[in-house]
Parts: C-alpha cells; sequence; structure tokens
C-alpha cells in the first residue's frame, strides 16, 4: 500500500513498479474523468456516480473515499484473489483508505499489509511539480497542495517513509523496503512447511 501527497513522484514510481511482474496493480474505481493517455480498466475503472453508488450498496469495496472533491474505492475481491494465489498486490491510495485497509479487520488483508509514504522533498518542490506536469488546473493544484499539508501529518502511521529523490532512486527505496518486507519471519511460509516436513 503506497500514499503520497500528489506529486510527490508516485505515480511515477507506481507506473515504473507496473512494468515488472512482481505485483499485480490494484485498479480502483473513480468517479474523476480520465486524464489524457489513462486507460479505463487499466489505470482507473471510470465510473459514473451511479455506478460507484451501485458498488458501494453492493458492499463491493474494501475501502472508498473522497480525495480532492472526486470518489475512489479498492475492489475487495481482485484484492483477496490475488493474495489467495500468493501475489503481491499493489494498492496506490490516499491517507483516508490507507486507514480504512489498516481497521478492515480481514486476516489475509492485515497480514499481507506493508505500508510506505512517499514525502516530498518539500512542499514548494511539490507545487512546482504539480505546475509542471499540467494536469490540473490552477485551482485544482491549491486543493491538491492544501490536502498534501494534512496527508503529510500522516506519515508516522505508515511502516516505512520514502524521501521523494529522482525515479531511480524512489524504485531502488521502494524495492529495498519489498525484499526486507518478504522476509518477514511471520511471511516464511515456506520455513514452516520445512519445519513440519523435518518434524
Ligand atoms: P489521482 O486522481 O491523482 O489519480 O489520485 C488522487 C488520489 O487518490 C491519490 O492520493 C491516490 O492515492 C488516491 N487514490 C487512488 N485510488 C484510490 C482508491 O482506490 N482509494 C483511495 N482511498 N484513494 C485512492
Amino acid at each position: 500500500m503506497i500514499s503520497a501527497p500528489s506529486g510527490a513522484g508516485k505515480t511515477t514510481l507506481c507506473t515504473a513498479l507496473r512494468q515488472k511482474p512482481d505485483f499485480v496493480w490494484s485498479v480502483s474505481c473513480t468517479t474523476r474523468a480520465p486524464r489524457t493517455g489513462e486507460i479505463d480498466g487499466e489505470d482507473y475503472h471510470f465510473l459514473s456516480q451511479d455506478d460507484f453508488n451501485h458498488h458501494l450498496e453492493g458492499e463491493e469495496f474494501l475501502e472508498h473515499a473522497e480525495v480532492h472533491g472526486n470518489r475512489y474505492g479498492t475492489l475487495k475481491e481482485p484484492v483477496l484473489e490475488n493474495l489467495r494465489n500468493g501475489i503481491d498486490v499493489l494498492l496506490d491510495i490516499d491517507t483516508h483508505g490507507a486507514s480504512n485497509i489498516r481497521a478492515c479487520g480481514d486476516p489475509m488483508i492485515l497480514q499481507a499489509l506493508a505500508d510506505v509514504f512517499i514525502v516530498p522533498p518539500d512542499l514548494e518542490e511539490l507545487r512546482r511539480r504539480l505546475m509542471r506536469r499540467g494536469t490540473e488546473t490552477q485551482e485544482q493544484v491549491e486543493i491538491r497542495l492544501k490536502n498534501a499539508e494534512l496527508e503529510m501529518e500522516c506519515w508516522r502511521d505508515y511502516r516505512y517513509t520514502i524521501i521523494s529523490g529522482s525515479m531511480e532512486e524512489n524504485i531502488e527505496k521502494f524495492r529495498a523496503v519489498m525484499r526486507a518486507e518478504r522476509y518477514l519471519s511471520h511471511r516464511m511460509t515456506a520455513v514452516e512447511s520445512s519445519a513440519k516436513a523435518t518434524g
């Protein structure tokens, strides 16, 4: 689970991670309009308010939240399906969604959970990045910067924090985290079965 204020470099990091087969990308639902180049069903499931409500009423979301004036939600079943098959799932999620997942109570999800917060070097750099990206209007940039300040307060809730550097640095740091996570004793089912086998 990876969170960051908008413009901290998270999307670039996730895009790079999605090129490699070590994770399945969790395709979120959103009511936000697609940006140029975004593909429905790959980047997001772009939904109308009615369709989003339909998933909500069907209790299909693992979590959902309103972020920057749009609604976002993670579908539960694809996440569980992958975890059942031993496949890691990468979630790009805001800080509210992250705390909802920590509180979800599902043992399989809590066992699998590793959370990483990406911190921008500073808010001025964040403003520069958002302006350079040019995907938001000035008003949207201001909303995202205001939210960034609030989101930054949550960094201590995450097991790992990465201070955003170059894309290469961020990828390397994230991979180091994932390597460490995979060696955690409580994930060592291989040791468990080997211990059972040797009696
Ligand atoms: P963007 O509109 O820039 O793609 O994403 C805006 C924010 O929504 C980001 O902070 C991103 O992490 C968050 N987000 C994306 N998908 C989900 C989701 O399924 N649930 C929640 N809670 N937040 C999401």
